[in-house]
């Protein structure tokens, strides 16, 4: 493996090992194993891990270092809970600066889930789905509720990982297209109650049991990977 990996392929390269489950909930993360791997420096793992910690994707404890994070079913549910109230709240805020603009980036987005569904690429679809949520928040101009649903949306990925099924991320009452046909012709209310159905199947579709963790070998698993 190159000596020259960036933070950024790093992150994404654990992030997506995560969120296709090859590392499970609870499965540890060791420093020196993941540098080993990579072939980068304990230092540059540990920033990705830091970074992973703050997006709640990994929990750092003190003495047993890196671990990915398990969320609990009850975690699971409040996070969702989270989701389903306050989402539909920022859909006025969303309309009042929607434009033809942002309509063609919204399309945009939908059309790259597609392809990621086309392809069962299952860890991008679990990020594209999640961005397409965020960057709608951030649309409304309130960046801190925006923010907050940032790092919902992040603790969903994983949640939607780990408890997940296919009727998770592709749900059955519509794709995100649906959504943005009902921005484009104004209609407020539905697209509200579109937004709180939305998350609502979502949140049903978790099957809330944990799988036990397991050995990993991480030279394995990252040399594979290009
Ligand atoms: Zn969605």
């Amino acid at each position: 493996m190159s000596n020259n990996l960036s933070d950024e392929y790093i992150y994404k390269q654990i992030l997506k090992s995560i969120v296709e489950h090859q590392l499970p909930p609870g499965a540890r993360l060791p420093e020196d194993k993941l540098s080993e791997a990579f072939g980068r420096s304990r230092t540059s793992i540990r920033k990705v891990l830091q970074r992973l910690a703050l997006e709640r994707i990994v929990t750092i404890a003190p003495n047993k270092g890196a671990q990915v994070s398990r969320p609990s079913e009850q975690e699971a549910k409040e996070v969702l809970n989270s989701r389903i109230m306050l989402e539909p709240l920022l859909i006025p805020e969303v309309l009042k600066r929607w434009s033809n603009t942002n309509s063609k980036h919204f399309r945009q987005m939908v059309k790259a889930e597609k392809q990621a569904e086309k392809e069962e690429d299952q860890a991008s679809l679990i990020q594209l789905t999640a961005q397409f949520h965020y960057e709608l928040a951030h649309f409304s101009g309130n960046s801190v509720m925006a923010e907050f649903i940032e790092q919902l949306c992040y603790r969903s990925s994983l949640i939607i990982a780990a408890f997940g099924s296919r009727h998770s991320v592709s749900c059955d009452c519509g794709d995100h297209l649906v959504l943005i046909e009902l921005l484009d012709k104004g209609e407020v209310q539905r697209a509200e109650k579109w937004m709180r159905d939305h998350l609502t199947h979502i949140k049903s579709s978790l099957k809330l049991t944990i799988s036990d963790d397991q050995k990993i070998n991480f030279q394995q698993l990252f040399s594979t990977m290009d």
